[in-house]
């Protein structure tokens, strides 16, 4: 259960926001390993992205029956009624300009908004697999989005080590 206050968490959203807009986003554009290759980021996708974002005119039921018959796109796995992409650059990356087709519509999935920093739980989590996340820079400025009195400590994943958590002391 979430016991950490909403004002916590409100706090870490918006300076985790801040960073994405003024730290990471910038970068993309001249990242040497962008993400939307998906060549080491799996994509989470719900059904009308899949069929938005690939074009798809076929009902999901027959989209499903070809997937099973090898006959889908490769780069799409089913499981637990969402559908994965990997290993093929989403069909929304530009990549003459480096930048996301649909960055500011419906279809754009959730986990590329919070792709690398984001806020859960009133706690922060920074994927080391982007190069622009500087821990430092980031823990720099939380410490200054929650004022005086407050200690940022951070730890990895043990399984997946690039998945760092920073956490708020008081
Ligand atoms: S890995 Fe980071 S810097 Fe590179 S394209 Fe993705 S978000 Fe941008
Ligand atoms: S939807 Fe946009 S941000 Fe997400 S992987 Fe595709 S191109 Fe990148």
């Amino acid at each position: 259960m979430n016991t950490r206050p909403p004002r916590l968490a409100k706090t870490l959203a918006t300076a985790a926001a801040d960073y994405q807009t003024t730290a990471v986003i910038p970068h993309c554009r001249v990242c040497s390993k962008p993400c939307c290759k998906l060549d080491t980021l799996v994509l989470e996708l719900e059904w009308p992205q899949v069929k938005g974002l690939w074009l798809l005119a076929e009902s999901r039921n027959a989209f499903d029956k070809r997937l099973a018959s090898g006959r889908g796109p490769i780069e799409i796995r089913p499981a637990n009624g969402l559908y994965y992409a990997h290993s093929r650059p989403c069909p929304a990356y530009d990549q003459a300009g480096g930048g996301c087709r649909v960055y500011d519509q419906p279809l754009k999935p959730v986990g590329c908004s919070d792709f690398p920093v984001y806020e859960d739980q009133g706690q922060i989590t920074a994927d080391l697999r982007c190069e622009a996340v500087d821990l430092d820079a980031l823990k720099a400025r939380l410490t200054q989005a929650l004022g005086p009195g407050s200690r940022i400590t951070r730890s990895a994943d043990r399984d997946f080590p690039f998945l760092v958590t920073l956490s708020v002391k008081r």
